[in-house]
């Protein structure tokens, strides 16, 4: 089974994703900042993450960068979380490492089509 992390720190958009992806026959973590979020990945890396940019604790960006320099043995895939008004920090987060963006609110056909792009759906 494919693995997802969501990782947002609104429990609305967690669970919204969440529901999203087991439709399309994903087993789902969540986390509600980067630093969750990279302690999740340390435990078992997932195939991709859905990552949010701002975040208390440690943001997107922070997470991308640390997920960078950690030894990860399987680099998961990162399908970046945006709004319209964060258009400016979508460059900065693939330059991050960043695979992949989407624009929230999503549905289930854009974030299957940008996991498609991703290769995993
Ligand atoms: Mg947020």
């Amino acid at each position: 089974m494919k693995t997802c992390l969501v990782v947002d720190d609104s429990k609305v958009i967690r669970k919204v994703a969440r529901h999203i992806l087991e439709t399309l026959d994903f087993s789902v973590r969540e986390a509600c900042d980067g630093r969750e979020a990279l302690d999740a990945c340390l435990e078992s890396a997932p195939d991709v993450i859905l990552l949010d940019w701002n975040m208390p604790v440690m943001s997107g960006m922070e997470f991308l960068q640390a997920l960078r320099a950690s030894d990860i043995a399987s680099r998961p895939k990162v399908v970046f979380c945006t709004t319209e008004n964060g258009m400016s920090y979508i460059r900065a987060a693939i330059e991050a490492g960043a695979d992949e963006y989407v624009m929230k609110p999503f549905d289930r056909d854009t974030l299957e089509s940008k996991l498609q792009i991703v290769g995993l759906a």
